[in-house]
């Protein structure tokens, strides 16, 4: 039995069924209704994560690009990213080597690698502000995030699985050596139960919730809770290729062509708390994000140019990080097995990117 039908809940769901488990999922909303539709949308490494010395994350993540292009190449693609030099921020000298471990740490087969740009001729420097001479321009791939949970759920219910959306977990307790498991449907308000040999708490940014309300269990792991938003503008430059800039407070932007007519920007890292069904964009992340972009583009971007903004909070395992943006990205899995009792897994962090071997791993 599983709780959450994000990627992660939707992928153990796929492979435990494709290994013959009868399998039973469960999810309060929609399928993907929270951080898995709330994504940059990007199948990548993750450039940033090098610099916090992720590279056990950002190798598997790097092969999993094509793994996951091969897989699903409808709602999967190559893009190009632009990464200017900025002078006072990283050398260009780190930036190189930053990009030539990413092109050579696996899997890159069909994927092209580095390349310098010169933004003073590049069509990728017309958007941009004058005096930005040089550029590096890398690979990483886009996906339609919330398809993707919803196709794992699809083909988790061909393999023979249940998949109940609108369903939601009251409790769960271990009896006979079993998980007995209460679900609501939340539009009647019918209660059922269920029994399972294993249980898998994969609720994300409610991990914890899960644990204490439902299963009324300590949680063990820390979580930490971190938002990140996202802008939508019209349209900012013609051609199909992404931005990626560097901010004065170490972060990095993303700004990414979106649905043909409209520019993409995100994300912000900031530590929330409260329930994450409530989560909203932020003024201050908002003239955050507009400013972060407009350090580059010629034309200035203004929160009334916002027409549209997204939020989700990453169910991040907590490393005791200072900063939210140096928390691990990695995912950690929690199994709770106690002697003759039925195992509990809880699934902490992942990325979309992962989802498939953290599915695989649980
Ligand atoms: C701003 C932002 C940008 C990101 N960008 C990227 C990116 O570009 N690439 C990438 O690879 N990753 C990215 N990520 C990370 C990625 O989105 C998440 O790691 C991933 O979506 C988490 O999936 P999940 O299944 O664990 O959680 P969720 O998608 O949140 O799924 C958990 C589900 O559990 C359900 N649930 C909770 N409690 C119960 C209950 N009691 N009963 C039933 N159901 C319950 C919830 O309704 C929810 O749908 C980003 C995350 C954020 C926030």
């Amino acid at each position: 039995a599983i709780i959450g039908g994000g990627i992660n809940g939707c992928g153990i769901a796929r492979d435990a069924a494709g290994r013959g488990a009868s399998v039973f999922l469960c999810e309060q909303g929609d399928l993907a209704s929270a951080t898995s539709s709330a994504s940059t949308k990007l199948i990548h490494g993750g450039l940033r994560y090098l610099e916090y010395y992720e590279f056990r994350l950002v190798r598997e993540a790097l092969k999993e690009r094509e793994v996951l292009w091969r897989m699903a190449p409808h709602i999967i693609r190559p893009l190009r990213f632009v990464l200017p030099h900025l002078a006072g921020l990283r050398p260009a000298w780190f930036l190189r080597l930053g990009l030539f471990l990413y092109d050579h740490l696996g899997g890159r087969e069909r994927l092209p690698g580095t390349r310098t740009l010169d933004l003073r001729t590049d069509e990728a420097g017309q958007p941009l502000k004058p005096g930005l001479k040089r550029a590096f321009e890398y690979s990483d791939c886009w996906v339609e995030d919330a398809r993707l949970v919803v196709l794992n759920a699809q083909d988790a219910a061909r393999l023979g699985a249940t998949i109940r959306t609108r369903t939601r977990c009251v409790e769960a307790a271990r009896r006979d050596g079993l998980w007995q498991v209460t679900v609501e449907d939340v539009r009647t308000g019918v209660r059922s139960t269920i029994r399972a040999k294993v249980l898998v708490n994969a609720a994300g940014p409610w991990v914890a919730e899960v644990l204490e309300q439902c299963l009324r269990t300590e949680v063990g792991h820390r979580i930490r809770l971190v938002q990140g938003s996202h802008i939508v503008v019209p349209r900012l430059f013609a051609h199909e290729r992404c931005y990626i800039f560097q901010n004065a407070d170490g972060r990095i932007v993303f700004a990414i062509p979106y649905e043909r007519d409209f520019t993409l920007i995100g994300t912000t890292d900031q530590d929330y708390q409260g329930d994450p069904a409530g989560v909203h964009a932020t003024e201050a992340e908002i003239t955050y994000l507009c400013a972060a972009a407009g350090e580059y583009f010629a034309t200035p971007i203004r929160p009334e140019d916002v027409v549209w903004s997204y939020s989700g909070v990453r169910p991040l395992f907590d490393d005791g990080a200072s900063a939210a943006q140096a928390a691990t990205r990695d995912y950690v899995l929690a199994l709770d097995a106690p002697e003759g009792g039925a195992p509990l897994l809880s699934v902490f962090g992942g990325k979309i990117t992962t989802y498939r071997k953290l599915a695989e791993a649980a």
